[in-house]
C-alpha cells in the first residue's frame, strides 16, 4: 500500500512529487492508467498518479499527436477517429498510452505499423533530478533508445509525440466458433496464418461464452486499403461452424471495444505468459488441451501476434529485444471477489485457477517459451537475452531504481504495509511549497503511525 498518491496535472507537479520522494527517501512509482500486469505502478512509497493528465492534441497535417502522460488509448482514438487517422495502440482501449508505448505495445496494427513504441516520435520527460528533457532522434538519443522497451523507470514521461496513420476505417469484429470444433478451427487457422498479409492481424481467444462454456473467438483486423481485406478474411469464415460473425468496416477506435465486456474493473486477474515462434498445429493442440482442463469460466487464453513491420525494425534500433516473429500467449485466470469464488456456490477458489494458469504455461516446455514477469518487457528482461545492445547502455541512463516488477512482489508490498494508511495529495499549479510542507508533515505522521482519522484513505486537496 502506498504511503502517498500524488495526483499530478502539470510538469511542475511531477517535478515537485519527484523532489518530495527523493528528499524523504521514499520509493517512487509512476501510475499511468493502472493496467500493468506486473503491478509496477504501485510501491510502498510515493505513487505519482498521472490519470489527470490526459490531454490529446492532434496535428492532422503532421500526422502526429501530442498526448499527456496519463492519456488512455481511447482518449487518443476519440480524437483521431473523426479525422480518419489512427494511433498504434494495444487491443484494449483503457490501457495508458505511455505505459503501453514505453513497454512495447502489441496491437491490431502491429503488422502494418509496428509496435506502439516504433511510433514514438519524442517524449518530454522529467528526470530524477527534476530536469525536463526532450528525448527524440538527434537529442538525448540514449534516453530515447532506452525509453522504447527498456523496462521503464528512466523518468516520468509528461508528454509524448506519437505518429498517426491515415486509416479511415478497419475491417474488424469477432468470429465465434464452437469449442467442440476447436482443434479443427485452430489447426486450419494455423495452416493459413503464415500466408496472411501484414495488414491483417488475428487474435485467437479461447474464452467462456455467455453460458460459461468455452468458445473459440477469432478477432481479425484488416488495416489495408478499403475493400482489400475481404479476400483475406473470407477463409477465416470457413474454419468450422461459424456461430456468430460481427466483422464489419468500423473506425479503428470503435474496433477496440470488442474486448470491453471482458475487462471488468475490480475483477481479479492472474496472468501467465509465454511465447511461440508460430501458432502451429502443436500449439493449437496445447490451447485446446488447456481449455478442456479449464477449471472455471474465469479461465481464458489469448494470443497477440508480433510480425510484419514490428519484426523488420533492426534489433539495435530500440531497447525492445524480441524483434522476430512470434506469438505472445496470455493465460488468464480471473476471479471476481476477494475470496476468489465465482459465485457463492462456486467450488473453485482463486488458487485452483492460478494453478491452472501456471500449469498451462509450463506444459510442453519445448513448445512454449515462458516470458517471465508478465509481458516480455516488464522489467527490461528482454534486453540481455535477445539484443546485441549491451545492458549497460540501459543501466547507465536508468535514473530511478528499477522495480522488482512481479505480481508476487506487489502482493508482498501490500502485505508488508497493510497497516499503514495512504495519504492522497493533489498538487495544483502554484501549490508546490504547500505540497512539500504537507508532504513533510504527512510523512512524519506516517512514520510515527499517527496518520489519518480512522478512515481507510485520507484525501488532502491543496
Ligand atoms: C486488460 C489489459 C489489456 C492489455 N492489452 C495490451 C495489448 O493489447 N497490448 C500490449 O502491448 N499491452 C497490453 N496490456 C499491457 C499494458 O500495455 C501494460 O501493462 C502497460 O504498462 C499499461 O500501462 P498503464 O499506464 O495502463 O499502466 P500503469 O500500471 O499505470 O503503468 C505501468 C508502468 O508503466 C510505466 N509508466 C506508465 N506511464 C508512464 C509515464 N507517463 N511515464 C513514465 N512511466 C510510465 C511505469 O513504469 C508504470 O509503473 C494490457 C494490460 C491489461 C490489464
Amino acid at each position: 500500500m502506498p504511503r502517498m498518491v500524488v495526483h499530478c496535472r502539470t510538469m511542475a507537479d511531477i517535478q515537485l512529487a519527484i523532489a518530495a520522494a527523493r528528499s524523504a527517501g521514499l520509493a517512487l512509482s509512476v501510475r499511468g492508467r493502472g493496467h500493468d500486469w506486473a503491478g509496477r505502478a504501485l510501491c510502498d512509497g510515493l505513487v505519482l498518479d498521472l490519470s489527470g493528465m490526459r490531454e490529446v492534441h492532434v496535428s492532422p497535417d503532421r500526422r502526429s499527436a501530442r498526448i499527456s502522460g496519463g492519456a488512455r488509448a481511447v482518449d487518443v482514438l476519440t480524437a483521431t477517429d473523426p479525422l480518419g487517422l489512427a494511433a498504434v495502440t494495444g487491443s484494449c482501449s483503457a490501457v495508458g498510452m505511455a505505459g503501453l508505448t514505453l513497454g512495447g505495445g502489441y496491437g491490431p496494427l502491429i503488422g502494418r505499423f509496428g509496435l506502439a513504441l516504433d511510433n514514438l516520435i519524442a517524449a518530454d520527460i522529467v528526470l530524477a533530478d527534476g530536469r525536463i528533457v526532450t528525448a527524440e532522434s538527434g537529442n538525448e538519443e540514449d534516453l530515447f533508445w532506452a525509453l522504447r522497451g527498456g523496462g521503464g523507470n528512466f523518468g516520468v514521461v509528461a508528454e509524448m509525440r506519437i505518429r498517426l496513420h491515415e486509416l479511415p476505417n478497419v475491417v474488424s469484429g469477432v468470429l465465434v466458433y464452437p469449442f467442440t470444433e476447436a482443434g479443427t478451427v485452430l489447426r486450419r487457422f494455423a495452416e493459413i496464418a503464415p500466408s496472411l498479409p501484414d495488414e491483417l492481424t488475428v487474435q485467437v481467444c479461447a474464452v467462456a461464452g455467455p453460458d460459461g462454456a468455452p468458445v473459440i473467438l477469432l478477432v481479425p483486423t484488416w488495416s489495408g486499403r478499403q475493400g482489400g481485406g475481404d479476400a483475406h478474411i473470407a477463409p477465416l469464415l470457413k474454419l468450422g461452424t461459424l456461430l456468430d460473425n460481427s466483422v464489419d468496416a468500423v473506425r479503428y477506435g470503435a474496433s477496440l471495444s470488442v474486448f470491453d465486456p471482458f475487462i471488468v474493473n475490480g475483477q481479479r486477474v492472474f496472468m501467465e505468459t509465454c511465447s511461440l515462434p508460430v501458432l502451429n498445429e502443436d500449439a493449437a493442440e496445447i490451447i485446446v488441451e488447456a481449455m478442456a482442463k479449464a477449471v472455471s469460466a474465469g479461465c481464458a487464453i489469448l494470443t497477440h501476434e508480433f510480425r510484419g513491420a514490428a519484426s523488420r525494425v533492426p534489433v539495435e534500433a530500440t531497447a525492445f529485444g524480441l524483434r522476430r516473429d512470434h506469438v505472445l500467449i496470455e493465460i488468464l485466470a480471473s476471479f471476481p471477489d476477494r475470496r476468489g469464488r465465482l459465485s457463492s456456490g462456486s467450488p473453485f477458489p482463486a488458487d485452483i485457477r492460478i494453478c491452472w494458469a501456471r500449469a498451462r504455461r509450463t506444459a510442453r516446455p519445448q513448445a512454449l517459451v515462458p516470458t517471465p514477469d508478465g509481458w516480455p518487457w516488464s522489467s527490461g528482461t528482454t534486453i540481455p537475452a535477445t539484443s546485441s545492445v549491451p545492458r549497460s547502455r540501459c543501466r547507465r541512463i536508468r535514473i530511478l531504481p528499477p522495480r522488482s516488477n512481479s505480481f508476487t512482489g506487489r502482493q508482498e508490498v501490500l502485505r508488508r504495509t497493510r497497516a499503514r494508511r495512504p495519504v492522497f495529495l493533489t498538487a495544483t499549479d502554484g501549490a508546490c511549497e504547500r505540497l512539500i510542507a504537507r508532504e513533510r508533515r504527512s510523512l512524519r505522521q506516517c512514520k510515527t503511525g499517527e496518520n489519518g482519522n480512522g478512515n481507510a484513505l485520507e484525501s488532502i486537496a491543496l
